[in-house]
């Protein structure tokens, strides 16, 4: 029955090969309002990309924007998802992710960056003051996803800071979810593998992110282990549209159950779509129908509690 409905999307199965930056970054190629007031024109900036990463990188000035991942079951909140953002605009804009991460992963500074975002997650498990509403942190036992380039996952050193950082926060690693993208070569397989294995062995998840989206994804499915299998926004955004992403994505659900997974859909932008969504049994959603990723004066909720939707 899965055979015969994945056999029906040859869309699947025929799309090319995860070559482009840009896709995989693409959330960050959306326009301004997409993902809280980010910049995505040119800037004001004219310095070279390697100076002003490493300048962000030694005056600390990216901040991470977290977004909510939802029970499709309850509407409670699952974990949230951290977003990286550099903050080094004159006019105090946000630079998306995808104007600066191409150019770290070429600049051989993208390790140094995930290296960043694991420290400030960390760092916000282990806060458990509780301020007030506006200012608040209140990241008091929430669980937060970062995204790990292929990178750190192949390099072998990222496996031992996540468990050192962990141990010296004393953080409950049950809090953490690593992200893990299908860009890794497929030669490298093995260490995705080791890395993967040692993440969960920690304690931490694992979540395969925009499955689907590149030709080596059912590869990745086989090999790697993982809780969390999150759909590529690709097959979500057109959804009540497209008879060919319906028919992929409750393949994908069936897959994913089949092998005890849980599945989590990206962009989910209309409510019609996070009906469907719950339809076809996906566990999460995430996207602007659900949350926009926002800064950390808003409250973030524990896993089990819901959203204020007037804040939302
Ligand atoms: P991703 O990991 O797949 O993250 C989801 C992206 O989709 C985010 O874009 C988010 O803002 C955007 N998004 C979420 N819901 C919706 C929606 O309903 N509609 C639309 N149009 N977009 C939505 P963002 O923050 O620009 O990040 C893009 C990509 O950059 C991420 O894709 C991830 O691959 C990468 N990235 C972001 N932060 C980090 C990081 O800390 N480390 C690494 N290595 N990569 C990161
Ligand atoms: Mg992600
Ligand atoms: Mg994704």
């Amino acid at each position: 029955m899965l055979t015969s409905t994945i056999a029906a999307t040859p869309r699947l199965l025929l799309r090319t090969p995860p070559q482009p930056t840009h896709h995989r970054y693409a959330g960050l190629a959306a326009p301004s309002s997409a993902g809280g007031g980010l910049s995505s024109a040119a800037g004001l900036h004219r310095r070279p990309w390697l100076a002003r990463l490493r300048r962000a990188l030694a005056e600390d000035l990216f901040v991470l924007h977290y977004q909510p991942i939802v029970s499709l079951r309850d509407g409670s909140v699952s974990h949230y998802e951290a977003l990286v953002r550099l903050a080094d605009e004159p006019g105090g804009g946000l630079v998306a992710p995808g104007r600066f991460l191409p150019a770290a992963e070429r600049y051989g500074l993208i390790r140094e960056i995930d290296r960043m975002v694991l420290g400030k997650t960390i760092a916000l498990l282990a806060d458990r003051s509780s301020t007030d509403e506006h200012g608040a942190r209140g990241a008091h036992g929430v669980r937060i996803a970062i995204n790990c380039s292929s990178l750190s996952i192949t390099d072998g050193g990222m496996l031992a800071q996540v468990e050192r950082a962990l141990a010296l926060a004393r953080v409950d690693p049950a809090q953490l979810v690593i992200e893990v993208t299908e860009t890794a070569a497929i030669s490298d397989m093995a260490r995705a593998r080791a890395f993967c294995a040692g993440v969960q062995a920690l304690g931490c998840a694992v979540a395969l992110d925009d499955f689907g989206a590149g030709f080596g994804s059912f590869q990745y499915l086989k090999h790697l282990p993982f809780q969390y299998l999150k759909i590529d926004g690709d097959f979500i955004r057109g959804l009540p549209t497209s008879p060919q992403d319906q028919l992929v994505v409750k393949a994908l659900v069936e897959l994913a159950r089949g092998m005890g997974k849980q599945t989590i859909a990206e962009y989910v932008e209309d409510g019609e779509t996070l009906e469907l969504l719950r339809a076809y049994g996906v566990d999460y959603a995430q996207g602007f129908e659900v949350g926009r990723p926002h800064p950390l004066s808003r409250r973030l909720v524990a896993p089990g509690g819901v959203l204020d939707r007037t804040r939302a």
